[in-house]
């Protein structure tokens, strides 16, 4: 489990000059068209709060590093097609991010054959570049499905983070693989680590990192969802003090 310090602001600017150093940082589109021998792709999958990924890609881009923010239009914890989400997400992209979907499956696509699935999803792909005005080129799943990913699914104008050129399936990860995949799931470093190490042990990296384990400070397990939940919270107060006329009678006793 991530301690503090494994997930403050400073570690994060240490893997981005780590991630700078091993020479190998690629976008996915570069990695299709010009197909190096080594690359590196960095990819967020926004989960509870578009507020976390915005401040992390304040700090990629002091460092000079565009990577990939997918979202979801979906989720229940946060609105990506509010008028003020909106707003963050074309920041991001004016300082030059991308930004894809992170397609939640919902239940009455489930259970259903891949041409519904990839209806589905080239549908809210639709939606998030209409909603936001941006080009949006690629997708990843939120918790895929092994036939998903089995699939490797293609999807017109749509890069597939899961796809095998980016990703590979295996029952054994720790075994040398032609891609090296590396995620923070569950506030910890899973499949590797990302280290200066890391980065020069292997060729081929994919490596995802999630916004809503960091911060400036950095947390601990419990109290980094004490402090999303408190961040929720403050918004939904702010949200309802800009809605509702007597709202100060009310402030005090909630
Ligand atoms: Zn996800």
């Amino acid at each position: 489990m991530f301690r503090k310090e494994d997930c403050c602001y400073q570690t994060y600017r240490r893997i981005l000059r780590d991630i700078k150093k091993s020479g190998k940082y690629y976008d996915y589109a570069d990695v299709l068209e010009k197909m190096p021998e080594k690359w590196l792709i960095l990819r967020h999958d926004i989960e509870f709060s578009v507020d976390r990924a915005y401040q992390l890609s304040l700090i990629e881009t002091k460092e000079g590093i565009k990577s990939t923010w997918f979202v979801q239009i979906t989720n229940n914890a946060y609105n990506a097609l509010s008028e003020k989400n909106v707003a963050l997400l074309q920041k991001m992209a004016e300082n030059g991010h991308h930004i894809g979907l992170h397609y939640h499956r919902g239940k009455s696509v489930a259970g259903g054959a891949l041409g519904e699935l990839k209806r589905d999803l080239q549908m809210q792909a639709d939606i998030l570049a209409k909603m936001t005005g941006l080009t949006v080129d690629r997708f990843s799943f939120h918790r895929p499905l092994r036939e998903h990913l089995e699939a490797d699914l293609e999807v017109d104008g749509l890069i597939n983070a899961y796809g095998h050129q980016f990703f590979c399936l295996t029952d054994n990860p720790s075994q040398p693989l032609p891609v090296k995949y590396v995620a923070d799931s569950n506030h910890q470093w899973k499949y590797g680590e990302a280290t200066e190490q890391f980065f020069a042990a292997h060729d081929k990296i994919q490596l995802l990192i999630h916004p809503l384990s960091w911060s400036e400070n950095g947390a601990e397990h419990i109290e980094n969802f004490q402090n999303i939940v408190r961040e929720k919270h403050d918004e939904l107060i702010d949200t309802i003090e800009g809605e509702w006329k007597i709202f100060d009678e009310l402030r005090g006793k909630l």
